[in-house]
């Protein structure tokens, strides 16, 4: 390859350079910013305890045991409290297939972390609601 070669070549690198250099960045800045994430993403749980009728599916669905009921915790007529370990939850989707009665879901929460694996035992007040402590780092606040 001759001089003239070289010249094209770092001519098109500098020319592609320029054209990335105005368009969107392809990564995030995360966890500032979070990616939106697909439809069918499986995420933490959430349970409608309204709608659950303790049948106790999502538990014998379960190929990890993460999900203990306790059937004697009722919240509305029938329901019964969801203990979710995210210790050994695969996020394999086979609870929320096997509950026919709409009242438990995926949510698109992914990043689930803890200082703690006592705190990745989501219990009732976790499970049923997407509140979450807003995390604190070097003095800046994020979702
Ligand atoms: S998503 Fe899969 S592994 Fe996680 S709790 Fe449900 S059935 Fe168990
Ligand atoms: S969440 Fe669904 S499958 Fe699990 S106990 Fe309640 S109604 Fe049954």
């Amino acid at each position: 390859m001759g001089f003239v070669g070289t010249l094209g070549d770092i001519f098109r690198i500098l020319r592609h350079v320029f054209r990335q250099s105005f368009r969107r960045p392809f990564t995030y800045f995360y966890p500032f910013e979070d990616r939106p994430y697909p439809e069918r993403t499986r995420g933490r749980h959430i349970h409608v305890r309204e709608n659950c009728t303790a049948c106790g599916q999502c538990v014998r669905a379960c190929p990890v045991v993460a999900i203990r009921i306790d059937k004697e915790d009722r919240k509305f007529e029938k329901d019964a409290a969801l203990y979710f370990d995210y210790t050994r939850c695969i996020f394999c989707g086979a609870c929320v297939q096997a509950c026919r009665f709409d009242a438990l879901y995926h949510t698109k929460i992914v990043d689930l972390s803890e200082g703690d694996r006592e705190d990745l035992i989501y219990g009732p007040d976790e499970i049923t609601t997407l509140d979450r402590d807003p995390l604190e780092w070097r003095g800046r606040r994020f979702r």
